[in-house]
């Protein structure tokens, strides 16, 4: 029996004394201010029991790991039809990238780039109004954390907004290869709110609970078991953008990160993962989260390429 509370005690504070922790993104002024010596890590257990440690409390802003939850939301408005608008295969390019949307023809490789995101939030808008699709969001993330408390942070919205040229660029290349229906400010204010969104790891890890036990949180089924499974698949191929195949190969389970410096990561059955510290490496992961995750993997034996977990 490993001893969980015991392992996540010591990880963080393993990781109070690492010095390479990463640069904290630096293109809007309300991430470039976070402190760089945060850290933070919450594990949810199958049983219900959580063991945190560090600034497991503080919320951040989410940022790209929000794709996970408007992925799930919009299979949910479309079903499979989403396929025709967005791929399912790893980019092997950085998060913002535009590169591959010209020869692909504005379909994005996957709904964990930025582009993919931007029409998977085009998707939503399909059917509600933005204000909508945005308290949509805001209530599933709440109802999967069992957490009213969550909020999106207006100030990184708006800093998202004064600051979006790339993804205005990529908004509307795609809106000229016709795979983007909606106005592309209201699409990329959508998108920035959804990046917004502020949690802390206890409430992403309570989040990620529909993924590790096959769509359903407490009992209560949110998404089929089969859609649970093809979302994971997806984090483990492209959650990471260009370090995906690094990340798969260190940790091998399935993770989202964001620029905020977070990681969702899940062990299918067994535990869903948060972890947090500001500083990325060059592909704009968390230096740090991915360490304290690829220690606590060796902890524990948790893989999905693992023949017996537990
Ligand atoms: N808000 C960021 C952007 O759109 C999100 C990217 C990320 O977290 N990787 O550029």
């Amino acid at each position: 029996m490993v001893d969980l509370a015991a392992i996540v005690a010591e990880i963080a504070e393993e990781m109070r004394a690492e010095t390479r922790r990463g640069t904290v993104a630096s293109y809007i002024p309300p991430l470039a201010c976070v402190a760089v010596d945060k850290f933070g890590l919450a594990v949810v257990m199958a049983d219900g029991a959580i063991h945190a440690a560090g600034d497991a409390e503080e919320a951040f802003s989410i940022q790209s790991i929000s794709k996970v939850f408007a992925l799930t939301l919009a299979l949910g408005a479309v079903g499979d039809q989403l396929w025709a608008r967005v791929g399912r295969e790893p980019s092997g390019s950085a998060f913002n990238s535009i590169v591959q949307l010209e020869t692909e023809h504005g379909i994005p490789r996957n709904p964990f780039i930025n582009a993919g995101a931007i029409v998977v939030c085009d998707v939503l808008l399909g059917r509600l109004q933005p204000r909508e699709a945005i308290g949509q969001m805001l209530r599933f993330v709440r109802e999967l954390a069992g957490d009213e408390h969550i909020t999106i942070d207006e100030t990184v919205a708006q800093a998202e907004q004064d600051t979006g040229f790339r993804n205005n660029a990529l908004a509307n290349y795609m809106r000229a290869f016709g795979n983007l229906n909606g106005d592309v400010d209201l699409v990329l204010g959508t998108y920035f709110h959804f990046c917004a969104l502020a949690m802390s790891c206890r409430q992403l890890a309570l989040a990620g609970r529909f993924l590790m036990d096959g769509g359903r949180v407490d009992g209560h089924r949110i998404i089929s078991d089969k859609r649970a499974r093809r979302i994971n698949a997806l984090m483990m191929s492209c959650g990471h953008y260009d370090n995906s195949g690094d990340f798969a190969y260190r940790i091998g389970l399935p993770g989202k990160s964001g620029v905020g410096g977070g990681i969702l990561a899940v062990a299918p059955g067994i535990a869903s993962i948060a972890v947090w510290s500001p500083g990325l490496n060059a592909e704009g992961n968390s230096e740090l989260g991915q360490r304290a995750l690829e220690r606590l993997v060796q902890y524990t034996g948790w893989s999905v390429f693992e023949p017996r977990v537990g």
